[in-house]
């Protein structure tokens, strides 16, 4: 089963607190490739083999790391790709999007739709619209979260990892942590810090778990889904020069953000062990940086 090393984290903060922090760099499993994705992917793939398709369709907007993902293992794994992507604007503009640029030389192809169309697209005239379009495919949900995605995320955790007393994860719709939990210990809590907005996380991932030993951090979205400030733009950057490690401003800076302010503030009991999953994200800076350029903010150091 594929593992990747624990890596521990020396900042004065933890001394002074009392706690112990270590990263899981499931961000090396692919430098581009987020490492949950790959994990969501995992039985995904199997499954539409098995079921003798061909073709994987899936649906996400201009940065989306499940595109990027789908892209890259499907191609490896011998299947057409064909991405449903938000935005009709971006049908002459794709070319300069960074993630679309790679999903597309992986053999994606794009169908752009309106942000409209896109809200609809889990109905099914939706679907039968995209199937006399392109004919049969194996549909993967946006995100990339069914519960074959969380069975695979359910190997994210080694036995080894039992000796934490918390394991922390972003969360956007829940699959990942959903998959931590089950294949938590019963003395572990495992901590969830959502990328956004969103009262209907905690139900969604209700769904996919059968444990009570977790619970969702809400106060670190920084205003919503790929919502970035100055602050915490300045915390990636000293948090890699500090640790070596790179952060992604949609998922992983912000759960880092949270989980140091809330070491801070004395949320964690002395002695307590924290394992703090790295979910990768990486391939998004580019994207961001340009963003973060045009609204005169500080970049992300590369
Ligand atoms: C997609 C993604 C997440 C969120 O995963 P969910 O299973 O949707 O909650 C977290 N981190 C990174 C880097 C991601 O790409």
């Amino acid at each position: 089963m594929l593992q990747v090393p624990n890596q521990k984290i020396d900042v004065p903060i933890l001394n002074e607190n009392g706690v112990e922090l270590y990263v899981k760099r499931e961000d090396k499993i692919h430098p581009i490739v987020s490492g949950n994705k790959y994990r969501k992917l995992k039985y995904n793939l199997l499954e539409a083999k098995d079921a003798g398709h061909s073709t994987l369709l899936t649906f996400g907007g201009a940065y989306s790391n499940h595109i990027a993902a789908t892209a890259f293992a499907g191609e490896n794994a011998g299947f057409q790709t064909i991405g449903v992507i938000r935005g009709e604007e971006l049908e002459d503009s794709w070319e300069a999007n960074p993630t679309l640029r790679f999903a597309h030389s992986h053999g994606m192809q794009f169908h752009f739709v309106s942000r409209e169309a896109y809200r609809q697209k889990e109905e099914g005239d939706f679907i039968q619209d995209l199937k006399s379009k392109f004919g049969a495919f194996y549909l993967l949900p946006e995100g990339g979260t069914n519960r074959l995605a969380v069975k695979g995320c359910e190997e994210i955790l080694t036995e080894n990892d039992a000796q934490f007393d918390y394991v922390c994860s972003c969360v956007g719709t829940g699959g990942t942590l959903a998959g931590l939990i089950n294949a938590s210990a019963p003395h572990q809590t495992v901590l969830g810090f959502p990328a956004l907005k969103g009262d209907f996380l905690k139900e969604d991932i209700s769904n996919f778990v059968r444990k009570w030993n977790w619970k969702l951090i809400t106060d670190y979205h920084f205003g919503g889904y790929a919502k970035v400030d100055a602050s915490l733009v300045t915390f990636i950057n000293d948090f890699k020069q500090k640790t070596n490690i790179p952060l992604d401003p949609i998922y992983t800076g912000k759960m880092l953000f949270g989980l140091m302010d809330l070491v801070g503030k004395g949320f964690f009991d002395k002695g307590s062990k924290i394992l703090a999953i790295h979910s990768g994200g990486l391939q998004g800076i580019e994207g961001m940086n340009a963003i973060l350029k045009r609204k005169n903010l500080p970049t992300l150091n590369v």
